[in-house]
């Protein structure tokens, strides 16, 4: 899968622009405030239909303008295809996939799948296990409709059951309603389990094996998958995951009451992320942390080709600061095949580029290729 070109019409700080890119490598330097994440923001709106910094398609219009249009070329499994995205103009949002109008952002999803990398996904190391579930859920939202279904559904139980879970003081009645809810929480529960736990296992794996490359061998990532204590073995039958996640609710029953939360549950799952042994959230350096994090993101990209078949074109908003020239080199030259977008300040650092194309961004302009 890659873009071949895009077009910006109105779009955050740029008039009107035409860019060609390289199937394997684009580099986009300038100075700060300049457009470079301007120009990936494009990128992931016409692949989801939305912005990845904001939920108002207003903001994404340029100061004094009434709209944007953005088009972009694609190729993808052998075919060519022309994605639009325009919003604005006083018309409700229009999206379209070789000129015929597309219902939902699924349909641009289909043509142009990407993985962003951006300083903000740290987190994902640095913060506590909702940053983790969170790319877990985002990742196999994507590429499991099964999952994406049980994910609402649990979360809608888990809702209603922490509301009676509050309101029982006033009304011991509703106490009755809870062994309803504990089954059908781990019913739903046992799936998401199901699908975290086989995701985990082949992340793990690959970003292992990106970590240790991208480290020269020196640091070895492990994850781990983590979720309800009285699941012995998360890979096992769902059938069995349903009792076990039952038996943990039982025990945590009057916890439940007294606290009046909800405590039993893959609600409060994990990915583990540990460096040479270590908690990566404790002990990992700056460099480190962006390691592993850009490891894991790697690690979904390669779970998105094995599934959909092509790598998913990887953007990568900031990523060379703080890597020393090794880690850098890897991040430039040896990322296997898949087309990737890389933004930097520096361009001094771009010694270590030995394929692909380098543009200047500058006051939303963009030069060069
Ligand atoms: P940095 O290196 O600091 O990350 P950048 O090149 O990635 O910089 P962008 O985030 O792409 O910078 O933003 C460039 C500029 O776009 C900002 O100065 C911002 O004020 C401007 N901008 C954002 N939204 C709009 C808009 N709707 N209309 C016009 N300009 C906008
Ligand atoms: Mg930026």
């Amino acid at each position: 899968m890659r873009l071949e070109s895009i077009q910006l019409e109105h779009f955050r700080n740029y008039a009107g622009q035409r860019v060609d890119f390289d199937p394997v490598c684009n580099v986009i330097c300038g100075e700060n405030a300049q457009g470079k994440t301007n120009l990936l923001e494009a990128m992931v709106c016409l692949s989801t239909g939305k912005s990845h910094r904001t939920r108002s398609d207003r903001e994404l219009v340029r100061f004094g303008e009434a709209g944007f249009r953005l088009a972009g070329s694609i190729h993808t499994r052998g075919r060519d295809f022309l994605s639009q995205l325009e919003a604005g103009f006083g018309r409700k949002k229009h999206m379209a996939v070789n000129k015929v109008p597309a219902k939902s952002a699924s349909e641009l999803s289909a043509v142009l799948n990407t993985v962003f990398f951006c300083p903000e996904d740290l987190q994902l190391i640095r913060e506590g296990p909702a940053a983790r579930r969170r790319f877990m859920d985002a990742s196999l939202c994507q590429l499991r409709p099964g999952y994406a279904a049980a994910l609402s559904e649990y979360q809608r139980l888990h809702e209603h059951k922490t509301r009676i879970l509050r309101d029982c003081d006033e009304r011991p009645d509703l106490i009755a309603t809870l062994p309803d809810f504990n089954l059908r929480m781990a019913e739903t529960g046992a799936v998401l389990i199901h699908y975290r736990a086989r995701f985990a296992a082949v992340l793990a794996k690959y970003a292992a094996a990106a970590h240790s490359e991208c480290s020269g061998g020196r640091e070895r990532l492990e994850v781990r998958y983590q979720t309800v204590k009285t699941v012995a073995d998360p890979l096992a039958d769902q059938k069995l995951l349903v009792l076990q996640l039952l038996e943990h609710q039982r025990t945590h029953h009057y916890a439940e009451v007294s606290s009046r939360q909800c405590l039993s549950g893959p609600h409060k799952d994990d990915l583990e992320v540990e460096l040479d042994g270590l908690n990566a959230r404790s002990f990992a350096s700056q460099g480190q942390t962006r390691t592993a994090a850009l490891s894991l993101k790697l690690a979904a990209r390669e779970i998105h080709k094995e599934i959909i078949g092509e790598y998913p074109i990887l953007l990568l908003d900031d990523v060379l600061s703080e890597l020393d020239p090794r880690r850098q080199e890897y991040v430039l030259n040896r990322l296997g095949s898949g087309q990737v977008f890389i933004t930097c300040c520096e361009e001094d650092r771009l010694h270590a580029l030995l394929k692909g194309r380098v543009y200047r961004v500058s006051g939303g302009v963009v030069t060069g290729g």
